[in-house]
């Protein structure tokens, strides 16, 4: 058996996490280390590894994941002043946790390019 991820952990309940909201999909929870005045992480409850998962995921799925992300932000508070959803992918993309989540984040006016 591989070695959980700290998400599955927090699945589980073997660590504890800030909820913000939960269903039978999904689990959102704020990001200890909290880059934006809001900073909310969406997992679904089916592990899929990373973004690239996707591709091959189906479409039920994959839609299902994007509709409660944007959902989660809404229900943050974020739809008027705007927010911004980032995927980090593999190395390059920096992804330190290998299982998937959207970082929600606003509360701020974002910067572009991202580093
Ligand atoms: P990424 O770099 O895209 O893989 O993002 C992983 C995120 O998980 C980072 O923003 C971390 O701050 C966050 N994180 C790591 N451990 C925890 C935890 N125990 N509770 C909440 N967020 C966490």
């Amino acid at each position: 058996m591989p070695e959980k991820t700290i998400f599955e952990k927090i699945l589980d309940g073997e660590i504890p996490s800030e909820s913000v909201f939960e269903d039978e999909n999904v689990y959102a929870f704020r990001d200890v280390n909290p880059q934006a005045p809001v900073h909310v992480l969406v997992i679904p409850k089916s592990k899929l590894t990373g973004f690239a998962d996707l591709a091959t995921a189906d479409l039920v799925t994959v839609g299902r994941f994007m509709q409660e992300v944007a959902r989660v932000a809404g229900k943050l508070g974020l739809e008027e002043e705007g927010y911004r959803i980032v995927f980090n992918q593999g190395k390059n993309g920096q992804q330190t946790v290998a299982y998937l989540h959207a970082h929600i984040l606003g509360g701020r006016r974002m910067s572009w390019p991202p580093g």
